[in-house]
């Protein structure tokens, strides 16, 4: 037995030893449940824990609704297929629908998608808080400075800090020696981790315990205030509004009525896909639910070396650069892929592509997210369930084609043989610098490259108009009183940086200064 396994045997994780009652499985439920408590939470990813927690620590009771289930660390799987069927929407099938079916993951378990996610923390940027400010008007409310101590409470509390040496790994190292050869700003990521191993495996979560996702911080931190309980593997159906005022949430659990009433109020976190049509099944009826999705795609290009890289080593995304952010709209990453989802993009057939993957282990992948212009909508289907119709436009395209030239130059100073770039029209394999420069030249149909998508935005904006916006700057549904809504579906805009740490300093201000206002009217 290694060292390192038997480490993990005697470690206990913050997902176990949870207080008794604290957990209700759906999944198992065999009678209707009728409780009431101060606030229920509908969802438990990056807003609703942190939402929770903040009303727990205050002291309100509080249910935590989620519709996934609750995955322990110990139960964690370095295997693709089970994870995403398990633990994503869909198993991981959903698509973006527009002039492309883009690819769109998202965690639907207790700590939605952050159990998935690379651990990234990225504070909002000056110049988007001040677009906020100026053109959506979301007042005095959303500045630097009042979400300062959210971000280092959020900093402090999830052990915020830029990747070690001893788990930076050879395709984050070889991505960071580019840049600098390249002339690029680019540096380690700050991650959500405490004792990272390296192990490559975030997007099927950390067997470790080490990423501070939800599951194993505040939705555990939550609960063993012991005034909060979760229901997982539970769907919320809508919040019941009544007089104009939110008093619960009626959800079903394996064909059971789930009724949670709330006291002082419902906040609203299952992500910027979810909330739309939850808001609307809650009979809220204002034209902007739905409109202004917008995401940061990503599209990424693979570099194949003489000598070992080895993505199976290093954190899994350790290095970027937001160096062209303000001009191109362009981050770069790394991103170290299990063999199962990057094989899609290894060029050849046959024996080519079996030698190919052969070389598997001498392999490095880059990316970029874009900051996308184009704007979506999130709709309903026939079948009640949610669409998204999102089409990249020409000036995201420019942007794509020239993260992907950058990417593919930086691939060969840093000694990669070969490039492959993974657009369509273009040669599979380019091993020289001027065969990456047709890449500027490539397709600008969105069609021709392999997009996903994971930085979800909009939907359901916040802003002072009813006309134009669905919450207000204080989060609170412009139709219902106390129906606050704290997911990225309130940002006005994307952001050009990884979304979760700004969508959790919002959270958590939104719920601290509604358990403020709570306990006053409580006091009175
Ligand atoms: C693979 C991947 C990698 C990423 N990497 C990073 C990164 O490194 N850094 C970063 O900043 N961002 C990253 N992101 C994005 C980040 O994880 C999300 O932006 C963030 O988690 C969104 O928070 P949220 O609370 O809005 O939604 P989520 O975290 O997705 O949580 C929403 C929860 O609500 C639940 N829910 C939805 N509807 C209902 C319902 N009706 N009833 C009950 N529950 C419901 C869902 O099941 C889900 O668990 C990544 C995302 C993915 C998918
Ligand atoms: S890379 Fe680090 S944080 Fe990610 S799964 Fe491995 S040990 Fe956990």
């Amino acid at each position: 037995m290694s060292l390192e396994s038997h480490e993990h045997e005697h470690t206990r994780f913050p997902d176990e030893d949870l207080p008794a009652g604290a957990v209700v499985d759906g999944a198992a439920l065999t009678r209707d449940f009728d409780e009431r408590y101060d606030f229920v939470v509908i969802g438990s990813g990056a807003s609703g824990a942190v939402a929770a927690h903040t009303l727990a620590s205050a002291g309100f009771s509080v249910a935590i609704v989620e519709e996934g289930p609750y995955a322990k660390t110990r139960e964690l799987k370095e295997d693709v297929r089970g994870t995403f069927k398990r633990l994503l929407r869909d198993n991981g099938t959903q698509v973006l629908k527009g002039r492309v079916f883009m690819p769109m993951l998202q965690g639907r378990c207790v700590g939605g998608s952050t159990l998935i996610n690379s651990a990234i923390a990225w504070r909002i940027p000056e110049d988007v808080v001040d677009d906020w400010q100026a053109r959506f008007g979301v007042g005095d409310g959303i500045t630097m400075k009042t979400l300062e101590p959210h971000f280092e409470a959020l900093e402090r509390d999830l052990n915020v800090h830029a990747v070690e040496d001893a788990v930076l790994g050879e395709n984050n190292a070889l991505f960071l020696d580019a840049a600098e050869r390249k002339g690029l700003h680019a540096t380690r990521m700050r991650r959500y981790e405490r004792g990272c191993k390296g192990s490559g495996q975030c997007i099927t979560g950390c067997p470790n315990g080490a990423k501070q996702g939800m599951s194993v911080s505040y939705v555990p931190w939550a609960l063993a205030t012991g005034r909060a309980r979760v229901f997982c593997s539970t769907r919320a159906l809508r919040v019941d509004v009544a007089g104009g005022r939110a008093v619960g949430v009626i959800a079903e659990a394996n064909g059971r009525r789930v009724s949670l009433r709330a006291r002082c109020g419902v906040f609203v976190a299952a992500s910027t896909v979810q909330t739309p049509n939850l808001l609307r099944r809650s009979g809220l009826r204002a034209r902007a639910i739905g409109q202004h999705f917008q995401a940061h795609p990503g599209v990424g290009a693979g570099g194949l070396f003489d000598r070992p890289v080895r993505m199976d080593f290093g954190a899994t995304q350790g290095a970027e650069s937001i160096a062209l952010r303000s001009s191109d709209r362009i981050k770069l990453e790394t991103i170290g892929m299990p063999p199962e989802l990057a094989c899609a993009r290894v060029p050849g057939i046959g024996n080519e592509l079996s030698s190919r993957l052969a070389q598997f282990g001498n392999v490095g992948v880059w990316v970029t997210n874009i900051r996308m212009q184009a704007e979506g909508t999130v709709g309903t289907q026939w079948d009640g369930r949610d669409v998204v119709k999102f089409t990249p436009n020409g000036a995201d395209m420019l942007s794509a084609r020239k993260a992907l030239v950058l990417l593919g130059h930086m691939f060969l100073d840093s000694g990669a043989r070969e490039v492959w770039p993974g657009v369509a029209g273009l040669p599979a394999i380019m091993t020289t610098h001027d065969e990456v420069e047709r890449i500027a030249d490539a397709t600008m149909d969105p069609r021709g490259y392999s997009f996903i998508a994971t930085h979800l935005f909009g939907a359901a904006r916040l802003g002072p108009d009813p006309r134009t916006s669905v919450v207000s700057p204080e989060f609170e549904a412009h139709e219902a009183r106390g129906l606050y809504v704290v997911d990225s579906s309130v940002f006005p805009t994307n952001l050009g940086v990884n979304p979760q740490h700004t969508i959790m300093a919002l959270a958590r201000m939104a719920a601290t200064r509604v358990a403020e206002r709570a306990a006053r009217s409580a006091a009175a």
